[in-house]
């Protein structure tokens, strides 16, 4: 059986776990958690970055600190997790859906101003399967309309948008370790903030209940208090040992990814060339991290066909968002199918493939030949 996901786990993260264990302090911000930070910080250049429980929890804090609320209205694509946009709407505002590019499956920078209103706070990107979201656009529509910019870079960690890493070119960068991801701590994830220090400031607050424990370690004040509105996103310091090992592991994950990625995109090609189905895009401007490889079908049904017989052979492939609009969840909030036809048309017809840094080549091997002799 060829499963679809597998963390890239070796002796490495047990030892780090078992030291995190050892050294007595599992809360959060303790030794493993300085090391992670401070790493992203520094190769991904960024001013902070504060790890928390999962994106999830980084992109809550993302509207927390923007202050986001009821009436507020905040552009995103609709293809997307759903994290994306709950984090709005929890904090009582609106969702604003827009069509994805055909290339990249990312928000289409032609559509963003004309949903834009005076309600507009913020525009939410997300940089799909580990590459980059047109950035010199979005951020040039913000900057004419001073709308905030998050970067939903979950997928996208140690990929770049020209020379700058992804999650460090909006105002709020957040990343995700969960288990399907490149980089894992099973759970987890960081918030970056990039520029703006009072923001930061903010951040560290929200994250610690509220209270303003960080100045006080720091000896900036001298009795830590209730600052502000906050909640607990610190993850244990056994998940940040655990996120240390991957990241000592961080150039060898990419390439062997990048090794799939490429064995696939060779593998297929004369399938795509023979009219039977799309291959990912990335864009001169983009580099990517190969978090995924997936293929355009043409049509539903043939997804669906190929999804089948694969699974039949052993091989387990997904398929991936059902556009947040025509969610029931999307239909509440005065959306409808028919709202973004090319984000629809996509997602029906896209496919994963089993991509992991542990996915032996004769799997590969199996999987290509598989694909092949099932389209044709
Ligand atoms: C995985 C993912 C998330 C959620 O990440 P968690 O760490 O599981 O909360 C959010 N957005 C996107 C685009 C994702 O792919």
């Amino acid at each position: 059986m060829i499963v679809f996901n597998k963390p890239y786990i070796t002796e490495l993260e047990k030892e780090y776990v078992l030291d995190a264990i050892n050294r007595g302090n599992l809360h959060g911000d303790g030794y493993y958690t300085k090391l992670v930070s401070q790493f992203i910080e520094n190769r991904f250049k960024t001013n902070k970055a504060l790890m928390t429980t999962s994106c999830s929890s980084a992109l809550d804090m993302a509207a927390l600190m923007l202050d986001l609320k009821e009436g507020d209205e905040v552009i995103m694509p609709s293809y997307t997790f759903v994290s994306t946009a709950n984090a709005v709407v929890l904090r009582g505002a609106k969702p604003v859906f827009v069509e994805i590019c055909e290339k990249t499956l990312n928000i289409d920078p032609k559509h963003i101003e004309n949903k834009i209103t005076k309600n507009t706070k913020a525009i939410f990107v997300v940089h799909y399967a580990g590459v980059s979201c047109d950035m010199n656009k979005v951020m040039a529509i913000a900057q004419r309309h001073n709308l905030k910019v998050v970067e939903d870079a979950a997928q996208s960690v140690n990929a770049k948008y020209k020379d700058k890493y992804l999650g460090t070119i909006g105002d709020i960068g957040c990343y995700s370790f969960h288990n399907t991801k490149n980089y894992t701590s099973g759970e987890g994830g960081a918030i970056l903030i990039n520029y703006d220090d009072a923001l930061a400031k903010t951040a560290e607050i929200i994250r610690e209940k509220g209270t303003n424990r960080n100045q006080f370690f720091r000896g900036e004040v001298d009795k830590y208090t209730w600052v502000d509105v906050g909640s607990s996103y610190l993850p244990s310091d056994i998940l940040c040992a655990l996120l240390w090992a991957q990241f000592t592991k961080i150039d060898e994950i990419q390439k062997k990814r990048k090794y799939i990625y490429d064995s696939y995109y060779m593998g297929l090609k004369s399938m795509e060339k023979g009219g039977k189905l799309r291959l990912p895009i990335i864009p001169d401007y983009c580099e990517s991290n190969y978090h995924m490889f997936y293929i355009l079908l043409n049509s539903n049904k043939e997804r669906d066909y190929l999804m089948d017989k694969l699974k039949a052979n052993d091989i387990y492939t997904v398929f991936h968002y059902i556009p947040l609009h025509t969610s029931p969840m999307g239909e509440k909030l005065g959306y409808k199918f028919g709202d973004l036809p090319k984000t629809e048309d996509l997602s029906s017809r896209l496919l994963r493939l089993p991509m992991y840094a542990g996915l032996e080549y004769e799997d590969l091997q199996i999987i290509i030949e598989n694909i092949n002799r099932i389209l044709n």
